[in-house]
């Protein structure tokens, strides 16, 4: 640790050094050559100057004092915490105090990382206002006026005004310039400028456009020149290289050790370049809503930058203004604020490190486990893969649960939406569905979509419990977080899975749940003056929903060979199946699973409604063993359910209907199945093969599950190729019926 400071200590010393030299040989090597030696001279001076030097070296010692005092309440914190904890331990189960060793480790990482960023963002402050006091000394006035000379030839050689800025300025007839100099210069110069922007101007388009020119002097640049044409802004000043070098330092989390290499870097590439960027001003602001105008080249989707860390995203595009969607708080946003363009379409960091991380719809971490390193990007929006792209579903994707794997079964690539009433254990499935993709090789992502911080917290803790967090990534956009974050979430989660399915993987993608989306986006329209259209969606709300299920697919080998399973998850209102939202989204998926309220109070759990629910294409994925068992075992259940609503009436029924009764009543029984307890496709075979072929039926209800327990391992034991058979895909040949049948038989009569 002491050794870390007396290097952070060196660092500031060193760099600061590094920076007067780089700065003053960029400088040099600019524009300024018949004065090289003279300024060579001041280099040297510079490199020499005795009290600069002397006061940095006077400052290492009370450098490393402060950086020691930092670490010792670091570590005295750290060591109370792990004597608390150990305290703690030592009355715990080894198991308790594992999980407490664990947390202790986190919160010191956390800590150190913490206090890495900050003291990183305080050097380069420092760095950064040392540099500007030695380039705005007086002896590199000649540097500096060479340095602005030079951004004018480059701008007047240069300018070109950008197609959206062009149509302004022939709208409003006029083109306002603003130049800003650092210190005075002849007006000529600022004449120069503005006859290159008529001169580009008019050959951009042919016509000439009056000018309006403002010039001012603004020491606070330091040296070079700021042009503003319209909207876009020519930043040439130093101050401006200066606060964009600290800047990227600042955020970019450098460890201690390579700070100074990379703040050196950056500071080498300070040239006397200029940076363009166009700009534009909130007009208006309204919950997460907002209302630039400027940006005349904006792109629809395009991510803007406000002050501080908030991002937003362009949602409408109108002939003076357009509509920007904010994407966390905001708060200090007041109406007159620049913003800036970034040039490029939402994106979200993709790759193996999200795995195991609970992200927001940015893909920032929220679960206080330190940065995501990850160097790749995707645009949240990207189109969906092509017919041509696409193979037909043919591999299972097992969720463990017997009520969906024999009788809804569900393909890779598919699209399946859940659907139910609040409280029906939709959300359940899908968890359960994660969880069964243990050790299997594909990627689970979870996005929750407007739950509750506590919910989502509980799904991730049985996630982890479970041990499925390893190949999985929680996207989740909290009740709490604005509606674009809510609207958005999907669309991160699809770019995330996306990533994998591209490289190959087969990715299980779940949205829980998409009416609250659809309400989040609905929110935003109407905050955007779109008019609503049916229960005040907006006219695209099934575009919402379409382009994003789209995106599930399966790749043939030529695109990558990848799939990316789609649940949805629908809330019903007390089980309306065909309101709005739920009937687009039953359109465009593959098939639903539709949960029953009743059914789910009754105790039948999961409470899949056999004869709502259906899987279109997943049949052609289903195991064949799967498919033999569960052909008789739908039958039986279709015919239960007629003459179940018959047996009300009557007492007197015949005894095919009461055998019918019978057996519909176990298998309903054998479909139950608890939580966080997904079936391998062998158990679900045999248990279902039992049912279909009888063996339940001289079983009393209550013993059903009792029964189903024993009679797995019963099976693995006497049967242990049993495995291979139904894995292989194929059918139970007659022989290996029999044998099944036999151990079975045997199983059940010894049963008590
Ligand atoms: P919401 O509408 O609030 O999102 P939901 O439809 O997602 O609810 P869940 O949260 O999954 O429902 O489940 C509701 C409750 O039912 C939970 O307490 C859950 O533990 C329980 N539950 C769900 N499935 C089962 C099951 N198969 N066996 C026993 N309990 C279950
Ligand atoms: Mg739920």
């Amino acid at each position: 640790m002491s050794g870390w400071n007396i290097i952070y200590g060196l660092i500031n010393f060193a760099i600061l050094a590094a920076a007067l030299y780089f700065i003053g040989r960029k400088l040099v090597s600019r524009g300024y050559r018949d004065h090289r030696e003279a300024v060579k001279k001041s280099l040297a001076r510079v490199k020499e100057s005795p009290e600069i030097v002397q006061r940095l070296y006077d400052s290492v010692p009370e450098k490393i004092a402060e950086g020691e005092r930092a670490c010792e309440e670091i570590l005295d914190a750290a060591k109370a915490a792990a004597e608390e904890n150990s305290r703690l331990a030592r009355e715990k189960t080894d198991e308790e105090a594992a999980i407490l060793a664990a947390e202790n480790e986190k919160t010191l990482r956390l800590t150190r990382a913490d206090l890495r960023r900050e003291l990183g963002g305080e050097t380069a402050e420092k760095i950064s206002s040392a540099a500007a006091a030695l380039l705005a000394q007086e002896r590199y006035a000649p540097a500096r006026a060479a340095l602005c000379r030079r951004q004018i030839e480059d701008f007047v050689r240069d300018y070109v005004p950008y197609p959206g800025e062009l149509e302004a300025f022939l709208d409003e007839g006029a083109a306002r310039i603003s130049v800003r100099f650092a210190e005075s210069m002849a007006q000529d110069e600022a004449l120069r400028i503005e006859r290159a922007v008529a001169a580009g101007i008019e050959k951009a388009c042919g016509k000439a456009v009056r000018t309006e020119l403002n010039v001012l002097v603004d020491p606070a640049l330091i040296g070079g020149v700021t042009i503003e044409v319209g909207d876009t802004v020519f930043d040439g000043s130093l101050a401006g290289q200066l606060r964009r070098a600290k800047d990227t330092l600042a955020s970019s989390g450098e460890e201690e050790g390579k700070l100074s290499d990379a703040l050196r870097e950056k500071l080498a590439a300070v040239e006397g370049g200029m940076a363009i960027y166009q700009i534009g001003h909130v007009a208006s602001l309204s919950d997460g809503i907002c209302n630039v105008t400027g940006l005349s080249d904006v792109m629809a989707g395009e991510m803007l930058a406000f002050p501080g860390a908030l991002r937003g995203m362009v949602m409408d595009l109108r002939e003076s203004s357009v509509g920007v969607a904010l994407l966390g708080n905001y708060d200090e946003l007041r109406e007159g604020d620049t913003v800036l363009r970034t040039r490029r379409v939402m994106e979200v960091p993709v790759g193996e490190a999200l795995l195991g991380r609970v992200v927001d719809t940015l893909g920032r971490p929220v679960d206080g486990r330190g940065e995501i390193r990850t160097s790749e990007s995707r645009p949240i929006e990207s189109p969906a893969p092509g017919v041509i792209e696409r193979r037909p579903v043919s591999v299972p994707m097992m969720t463990g649960i017997k009520a969906i794997d024999a009788l809804i079964p569900i393909g890779r690539g598919q699209r399946e939406l859940i659907i139910g009433d609040r409280q029906t254990g939709k959300t359940a499935i899908a968890v359960d569905a994660i969880i069964n993709q243990r050790g299997k090789d594909m990627i689970c992502i979870y996005v929750a979509i407007g739950q509750k911080e506590s919910t989502v917290a509980s799904v991730v803790d049985r996630l982890e419990k479970h041990g499925a967090m390893d190949h999985t990534i929680v996207v989740c956009a909290n009740a709490s977080a604005p509606a674009p974050m809510l609207f958005l979430a999907p669309y991160a989660g699809a770019a995330m899975g996306e990533y994998f399915m591209y490289k190959g993987r087969d990715v299980l993608i779940v949205y829980d749940d998409l009416s609250k989306q659809a309400v989040a986006y609905r929110e935003i329209s109407l905050l955007l003056h779109r008019p609503p259209g049916r229960e005040a969606y907006p006219g695209d709300v099934f575009y919402l929903h379409s382009r994003l299920l789209e995106r599930a697919a399966r790749l043939n080998e030529k695109a990558g060979g990848g799939s990316m399973t789609a649940l949805p998850i629908i809330e019903t209102q007390a089980g309306d199946i065909a309101a709005y939202i739920p009937t687009n989204v039953i359109s465009i998926t593959d098939g639903q699973i539709f949960l029953e309220t009743d059914l789910f109070n009754s105790g039948v759990r999961p409470a899949v409604n056999v004869g709502l629910s259906v899987s279109r294409v997943g049949g052609a994925a289903q195991l064949g063993a799967m498919k033999q068992v569960a052909g008789r075992l739908r039958m039986d259940l279709a015919q239960y359910r007629e003459l179940a609503a018959f047996s009300q009436f009557g007492s007197d029924l015949d005894k095919a209907t009461r055998a019918t009764l019978h057996r519909g009543d176990r298998m309903t029984e054998l479909l139950k199945q608890g939580q966080y307890a997904p079936m391998s496709a062998t158990d679900q075979v045999i248990a279902l093969y039992a049912g279909g072929a009888g063996f339940f039926d001289g079983v009393e209800l209550r013993d059903v599950s009792r029964f189903e327990e024993g009679l797995i391992p019963f099976v693995h034991a006497r049967l242990p190729e049993v495995d291979a058979w139904v894995l292989s895909g194929k059918k139970l040949e007659k022989d290996q019926l029999e044998a099944l049948k036999a151990v079975v038989a045997e199983y059940a009569e010894n049963f008590k």
